[in-house]
């Protein structure tokens, strides 16, 4: 199934919220930390319901924020969700990106990154867009170390790249970007139910939702243009 195909059908059945939800834990503690300064333009890939972008708008000066998704129904949604002037939503592809070079100040994205077709060539769209100076915080809850999310793979058909935390710093390297930060941002409020309510529908047992959520987290890897 295309990128399109999944996520029209997740926008439809209203996962785009679902998933702002559940990944606002962790990517609020990671937009926080974005170098943002009055008046900048930012770019969130992959942007689902585009809350990240109406975030960076309210809380740090953000000036034109775009949001951009593969799948037309998520972008509809997300525009549906503000009528801020400086945020615009527009459909495309990770594979080229619709951007001008040394364009974009900062560009986010969160549970999105590892669905590019050529997730290399997708650092270097990311490196040829930004200003130097410019920083790609990219967040990711699907990776190596994190092994409670391997199975994710099994339930959606669109290839998912499943990179270690080392990998995700030689790829940016190797596209161009220097790695100015990596850490594991733990899900701290996630509810984890006592040890008697296990086996859950999802969880065999209490250990294993918790080094999911409160030891694994999300993987936040921070390029710098040079
Ligand atoms: N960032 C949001 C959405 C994550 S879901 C959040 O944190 O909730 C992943 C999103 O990436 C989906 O909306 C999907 O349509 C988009 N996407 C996946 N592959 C893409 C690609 N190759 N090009 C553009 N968007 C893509």
């Amino acid at each position: 199934m295309s990128v399109r195909a999944e996520f029209d059908d997740w926008a439809a059945d209203g996962r785009d919220k679902g998933m702002e939800e559940r990944h606002w834990h962790t990517a609020k503690h990671a937009l926080s930390r974005m170098p943002i300064e009055e008046g900048d333009t930012i770019l969130d890939l992959g942007c689902g319901s585009g809350y990240a972008g109406r975030a960076l708008r309210e809380t740090a000066d953000a000036g034109l924020v775009y949001g951009l998704d593969g799948s037309p129904a998520m972008a509809r949604n997300a525009r549906s969700y503000t009528d801020d002037p400086a945020v615009a939503y527009v459909v495309g592809d990770f594979d080229a990106l619709p951007f001008a070079d040394d364009s974009v100040d900062h560009v986010w994205s969160m549970e999105a990154f590892y669905y590019a077709s050529n997730p290399d060539h997708t650092i270097e769209e990311v490196a040829r867009i930004l200003r130097p100076g410019g920083t790609f915080y990219c967040a990711v809850n699907y990776y190596e170390e994190n092994v409670h999310s391997h199975e994710w793979q099994e339930r959606i058909d669109v290839q998912m790249t499943r990179w270690s935390t080392d990998e995700y710093r030689a790829a940016f390297r190797e596209g161009g970007l220097h790695v100015a930060a990596q850490d594991l941002i733990p899900d701290r409020e996630i509810e984890i139910p006592p040890a008697d309510a296990f086996p859950t529908d999802e969880w065999d047992s209490r250990e294993a939702m918790a080094e999911r959520y409160r030891t694994y987290g999300t993987l936040l890897t921070v390029g710098v243009a040079p």
